[in-house]
């Protein structure tokens, strides 16, 4: 048998040109088998497809059609966040120049836990981890005047994303406040948060109710002595709402707790001039989490943590001498392992140094301006429907709605069909003590026609 090609090398480009022509191919194939959001059929079918698609996992003898094969199966079977019904989780259609560009990465296969796997990769990754973090502490930055050399000056690891994101933040605050401190976040709060705890053996978090979906600062007043770490969310994943930072950020001040904002969802709103200011506070946070594969439209994985004092990850600091051994890290070569807790680790920062030299502030900014004006034109169709409940006016671009009068499990059962005919993928929310529909507006293709029909969809699936 012949040896299969590399894709890497000087002859890589040229074994893989056929072959990324039979993955497009393939693609374009089952997206148009699928024609819809999603496949049709519910769990049992698509996984009998999924099936006979597969055949024998390991055959005794290999097959040459199994790149087209399961390509256009898993297309034929996914859920196309690129559909404008397919609508229901922070789950993004991701650009064709980001994809793009993780090809090179998958190419390349720079490593980035020491130098010598990812000479330059390894850079990249520190200018732009240093330039986002910079936007997320602009105001500091402002205030502090030019401290680009300052060993106290914001950085930000790249990470798997916003469940990684809040570990780390929480092992951040373990390590600068040690193992006595405490948890104290919304009902909220993203779930990874509580976890996080759990998982770093620190005491048991404080849930703050939050029955009108933010934190409400007043609620923070009596807190439990001792040391604390407040966790305020930028964009919560359930209704995308915005806790009140400055108000939350003064409380930790006057309290001498440490600040976390999980901005997964919010963090992308710093790119919009027309919305940014709706983050004012961010910058006061110890630790901010983003993510870049929700409002920022890259393919997963694209998270990052951002810290306003580089200092804080010294806690990382780790030594393995094949990777970064004194004399080594002495003599110059950079010392990468610090910079996760993983080890092999692949440079998404690509993807992200690309999109964000490709569109630019105003291009980014505009698909963020783009699909808060869709999330605010669909709650006025749903507003102007006499069949239908709006929660609230959206405040990033998630609408929470419900058909009039329904019953939870009729709302929960609306969403099901949807699913089981793949016409349209929502997801549900629990909001005021009840269930709610909800549409994560992120695609910024989606047209004033695409919102109304998918109203239109969900009225003609509700029983009446
Ligand atoms: C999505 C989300 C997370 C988790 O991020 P992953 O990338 O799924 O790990 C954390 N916090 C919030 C607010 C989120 O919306």
């Amino acid at each position: 048998m012949n040896t299969p090609p590399l894709a890497s090398g000087p002859e890589g480009p040229d074994e893989l040109r056929p072959l990324l022509d039979t993955v497009l191919d393939a693609l374009g194939e089952g997206a148009r088998l699928r024609n819809g959001p999603l496949p049709a059929g519910g769990p049992p079918e698509v996984a009998e497809r999924m099936r006979a698609a597969v055949g024998d996992v390991l055959p005794q003898e290999g097959d040459p059609q199994a790149l087209r094969r399961l390509v256009r199966a898993l297309a034929k079977g996914s859920a196309d966040p690129a559909d404008p019904f397919c609508a229901a989780h922070l789950h993004c259609p991701p650009l064709a120049v980001a994809a793009a560009a993780d090809l090179a990465v998958s190419v390349l296969n720079p490593s980035m836990d020491s130098w010598d796997q990812a000479p330059a990769a390894s850079e990249l990754e520190a200018l732009v981890t240093r330039a986002l973090a910079d936007e997320v502490y602009a105001e500091t930055l402002r205030g502090a005047g030019n401290c680009a050399t300052s060993p106290h000056r914001p950085d930000a690891l790249l990470t798997t994303g916003g469940t990684e994101s809040n570990q780390l933040a929480l092992l951040l605050a373990r390590e600068t406040l040690g193992p006595g401190v405490r948890l104290v976040c919304g009902e909220n709060a993203h779930h990874s948060l509580p976890r996080s705890a759990w998982l770093l053996g620190l005491p048991e978090p404080v849930i703050v109710p939050t029955p009108h979906g933010t934190l409400d600062p007043a609620a923070l007043e009596t807190l439990p002595p001792g040391p604390l770490l407040i966790a305020a969310t930028a964009g919560t994943t359930d209704a995308g709402l915005i806790d009140p930072l400055p108000e939350i950020a003064a409380l930790c001040a006057h309290r001498g707790a440490r600040l976390h904002v999980d901005a997964a969802y919010g963090g992308g709103l710093l790119f919009s001039a027309r919305h940014r200011a709706e983050l004012t506070g961010l910058s006061t946070a110890d630790t901010v989490t983003l993510d870049l594969h929700k409002l920022g439209w890259q393919p997963v994985a694209a998270g990052l943590l951002a810290v306003r004092d580089a200092q804080d990850l010294a806690a990382l600091t780790h030594r393995a001498d094949y990777l970064n051994a004194d004399d080594d890290t002495e003599a110059g070569l950079p010392d990468l392992l610090g910079r996760s807790l993983r080890t092999t680790r692949r440079p998404d920062i690509l993807k992200i140094a690309v999109t964000l030299k490709t569109l630019g502030r105003t291009g980014l900014g505009a698909l963020v301006d783009q699909v808060c004006e869709q999330a605010q034109e669909f709650a006025q169709l749903v507003h102007d429907h006499p069949d239908f409940e709006l929660h609230a006016p959206p405040t990033i671009s998630t609408v929470l709605f419900r058909p009039a009068g329904a019953p939870d499990d009729a709302v929960a059962a609306v969403r099901r069909q949807l699913l089981q005919d793949g016409r349209a993928v929502l997801g549900r929310a629990r909001a005021a003590h009840r269930l709610w529909l909800k549409a994560t507006l992120l695609n910024p293709t989606t047209r004033p026609a695409d919102l109304a029909g998918l109203l239109h969809l969900v009225e003609g699936t509700t029983p009446r």
